[in-house]
């Protein structure tokens, strides 16, 4: 078996890990990043929509503090959600000096990618500013155990696919970053590698895990014939009209309000779809009276305008819906500064639970990951 050896070891390149090396580094630590794929690739901070949920242009902390425990239903762990509204604008601020590119909007900052991967000016800028740094990467290598001596994680075992070779990674602490687990189930708008690698290695070495009943499904996936499970732009419901086959509106039956529907009621909306199907209906969204003129101008959904319209003929047509599953919002309890309750391992992303309370607000993981990816 090789044996590595390393100050700080980071498992997972997504997001969450490439921010918490990069401020390890800065701190003069050696730290040395593994994931299933090189840096940033495949993963769901790439594939993300690339919009960051922030008290920014006319949102108040108080607004942005208020909405993310509305959707959370209020059993969010308030001091994470405080820690988000006030480090977050800064922390999109910092990643915009250095060079990301993207779009300052009412509430939230907005990668400027192309479909489908929107969130690729992130991935590549934290990709870069880490081999500047001089981060070593190892990918390839999946992460299969902890190993801990006196109580305390001293590393991980990991096996390199591609060689085929068992690797010892020896370390001072170790971060887990390893995302969510939506690839789990078999409607996911996830890609492949999310398969909740991270619970088990923290519950195997001891960490408690917490509000792993609420999975996020997002209500607004593409369910044509064919069609791949296509997320649409979240703007679109408020644009359109969400209605049942009987032509029913569905959010007025269900009084489900708070705009923009897909990013503050996505649980309600998913559940309020789910219903109509239990009673033998089916839901569409009804997109035939938007014209050029009142198309949602931002980049996603305009970026779905033309085959919205010339593959799935929306302007003579009702597109169905139905949820798919987006977001693992529970996972492993952590401190604001990542730690667990196991010495030498820490915690950051999608793969700890606390912020979101009962249903994630969107745009709110990508503002955690580089807040608390920080942070640990
Ligand atoms: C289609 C889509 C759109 C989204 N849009 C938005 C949005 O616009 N705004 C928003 O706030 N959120 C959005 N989200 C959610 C957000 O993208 C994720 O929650 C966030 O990016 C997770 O970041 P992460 O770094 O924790 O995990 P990831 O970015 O998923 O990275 C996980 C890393 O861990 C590695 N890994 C996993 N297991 C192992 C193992 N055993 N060994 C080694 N490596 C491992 C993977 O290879 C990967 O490198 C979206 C999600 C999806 C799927």
């Amino acid at each position: 078996m090789e044996i590595v050896k390393t100050d700080v070891l980071v498992i997972g390149g997504g997001g969450a890990g490439m921010r918490a090396a990069l401020a390890a580094r800065e701190k003069g630590a050696e730290v040395l990043l593994v994931s299933k794929t090189p840096l940033g690739k495949s993963t769901c901070t790439y594939l993300s929509g690339g919009a960051f949920s922030l008290a920014v242009e006319g949102i108040s902390r108080e607004t942005h503090f208020k909405n993310t425990l509305q959707a959370g239903k209020g059993i969010n762990d308030p001091e994470f959600v405080k820690i988000l509204v006030e480090e977050a604008p800064e922390r999109v601020r910092e990643l915009h000096r250095f060079g990301l590119k993207g779009a300052w909007r009412k509430g939230y900052f907005a990668c400027l990618g192309k479909a489908p991967s929107w969130g690729a000016p992130l991935t590549d800028l934290l990709a870069d500013s880490a081999r500047e740094r001089g981060i070593a990467e190892k990918p390839w290598v999946i992460i299969f155990d902890l190993l801990a001596e006196d109580g305390k994680i001293k590393g991980a075992l990991g096996f390199e696919f591609r060689r085929g070779v068992p690797i010892a990674f020896l370390s001072k602490a170790t971060v887990l970053a390893n995302g969510g687990g939506g690839a789990l189930y078999p409607r996911n708008d996830n890609p492949v590698r999310t398969t909740g690698d991270g619970y088990a290695l923290a519950f195997q070495a001891g960490c408690r895990l917490r509000d792993m009943e609420f999975v996020q499904f997002i209500p607004i996936g593409l369910a044509e014939e064919g069609s791949p499970g296509l997320l649409l732009a979240v703007s679109l419901p408020d644009a359109g009209r969400i209605v049942n086959s009987s032509g029913e509106d569905v959010l007025e039956k269900y009084q489900i309000v708070d705009k923009p529907v897909a990013v503050r009621c996505r649980d309600t909306f998913s559940q309020a779809i789910m219903k109509e199907e239990e009673r033998g209906e089916r839901v569409f969204i009804d997109l035939r009276a938007l014209g050029d003129k009142d198309w949602p101008k931002d980049n996603m959904a305009m970026s779905q305008k033309q085959m919205l319209r010339d593959r799935f003929s929306c302007a003579a047509r009702l597109l169905r819906i139905y949820p798919t599953v987006h977001f693992f919002i529970g996972g492993v309890s952590t401190e604001p500064d990542g730690g667990t309750e196991v010495p030498g391992l820490f915690a950051a992303g999608e793969v700890v639970g606390g912020l979101h309370g009962a249903n994630r607000m969107g745009g709110n993981a990508l503002s955690e990951i580089i807040v608390f990816g920080y942070r640990a």
